[in-house]
């Protein structure tokens, strides 16, 4: 039965939503948990799971993920479950001469905001993978960067988080919002309404539908990624792997074509490979298509031959959270006390999610956050600022 009445109520049973469940659990704030789906239904076990600082924009980006990384460390311990979290670092792969030039600048940049990375030749780089080709130029190395398994993060999220008092419910879709001078009152659901003071959209991709119930633009639309899964083979590729035109792409504002969507490599501990993935807008579409798996499999070949023995096993596609300058919202809603919105993490929630949870309940609970937030206000965009949608 759904309770009568909440302190917090978190909209969405995505890392994002379960993160900032457990980081309440552990400040004893008596919250509830509503998903419209099974848990972890969403993007959030339709991805990868690299935790990689160096694809991170420089600047506040970077930040958030830097202090992000630091929590993943005890996490297997905190949670009191497997997580398959390992920190054996990753790799950025420049397939081409040109694409040199601007992965240098990308260096520099992170080793001012001082992210440790170091530039390999070919060579070095097969030292460290003795499983890559000889197609590639140079690459560059980041020791910080990691893994996890991200179902088992957000699964073990929601778990700690239920042992702690948070209520969990599954196919409870949040229909709408009750206000009161200013301020939210209560979420109506399909099962009932719950009045709280303190509302977190953590919907994902379905996020501007819950702004619209407060009539407050939110501009998050889905990138579609594309992945193919191999069936479990011997530990070839200690390292996640993406390439420059896979940076270049995910830091690009415009659409990015699946043929030109770069590389993405990762073995699970299982030892099978997620291959992936494009970038594509094609609204709310999770198909995968013959283009983009000859694409991907062609290029993933083409730098790690080995996988030419492996079987694919299953292609999947999930929808990243995309804005438009590709940094996530978070933060209080300007203008509706007790709205509080943490979505938006296009290819980057898994490795955002526990920083995500903490600053949330520490908005929560003391209506601040140590780490300035201002960089990814909902108001940095300017429809915000133009005002509340029409009926
Ligand atoms: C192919 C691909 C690869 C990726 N690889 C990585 C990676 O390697 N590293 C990384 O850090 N990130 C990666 N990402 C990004 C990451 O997966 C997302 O940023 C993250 O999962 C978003 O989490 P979320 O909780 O915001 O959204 P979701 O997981 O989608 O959760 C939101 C939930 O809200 C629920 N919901 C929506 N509306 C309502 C409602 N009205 N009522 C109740 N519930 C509602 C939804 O059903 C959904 O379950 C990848 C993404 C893709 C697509």
């Amino acid at each position: 039965m759904l309770p009568h009445t909440a302190d917090t109520v978190i909209i969405g049973g995505g890392v994002i939503g379960a993160s900032i469940a457990y980081y309440l659990s552990k400040k004893k704030v008596r919250a509830v948990l509503l998903e419209q789906g099974e848990l972890v239904s969403g993007t959030s076990s339709a991805c990868g799971g690299l935790i990689f600082l160096q694809s991170k924009k420089t600047g506040a980006h970077l930040a958030l993920a830097l202090e992000s990384k630091k929590r993943f460390a005890g996490l297997n311990e905190e949670l009191g479950a497997e997580i398959e979290y390992r920190n054996e670092g990753g790799l950025i792969i420049v397939e081409k001469e040109e694409e040199l030039q601007s992965i240098d600048c990308h260096i520099a940049r992170e080793k001012k905001l001082g992210l440790e990375v170091s530039f390999l030749d070919r060579q070095e780089a097969r030292e460290l993978e003795p499983c890559l080709s000889e197609n590639f130029v140079a690459a560059v190395h980041c020791p910080l960067d990691g893994q996890v398994n991200p179902i088992y993060l957000s699964l073990a999220f929601l778990e700690a988080a239920k042992r702690s008092g948070v209520k969990v419910f599954p196919l409870t879709r949040v229909t709408d919002i009750g206000l009161g001078e200013g301020r939210v009152e209560s979420v109506i659901t399909c099962r009932g309404k719950i009045a709280t003071p303190i509302i977190i959209n953590a919907a994902g991709v379905n996020a501007p539908d819950v702004g619209k119930m407060v009539k407050t633009k939110i501009p998050i639309i889905p990138r579609r990624g594309q992945v193919v899964v191999t069936e479990t083979g011997p530990q070839l590729l200690k390292r996640g792997l993406i390439s420059a035109k896979y940076l270049e792409v995910k830091q690009a504002a415009g659409l990015g074509e699946a043929q030109e969507a770069g590389t993405s490599a990762e073995q699970t501990m299982s030892g099978n490979f997620l291959l992936g993935a494009t970038r594509e807008f094609v609204g709310f579409d999770k198909r995968t298509t013959w283009k983009a798996m000859k694409t991907i499999v062609y290029r993933a070949t083409q730098l790690i031959p080995g996988l030419k023995d492996l079987h694919i096993i299953r292609t999947f596609a999930g929808l990243r959270p995309y804005t438009p300058d590709g940094l996530p919202i978070l933060g209080k809603v300007t203008g509706i006390d007790g709205l509080i919105i943490a979505a938006g993490h296009e290819g980057d929630g898994i490795c955002l999610a526990p920083i995500t949870g903490e600053l949330i309940a520490d908005l929560v609970t003391e209506g601040r956050t140590d780490f300035e937030l201002g960089d990814f206000a909902l108001d940095r965009f300017e429809e915000k600022r133009d005002g509340r949608l029409e009926d």
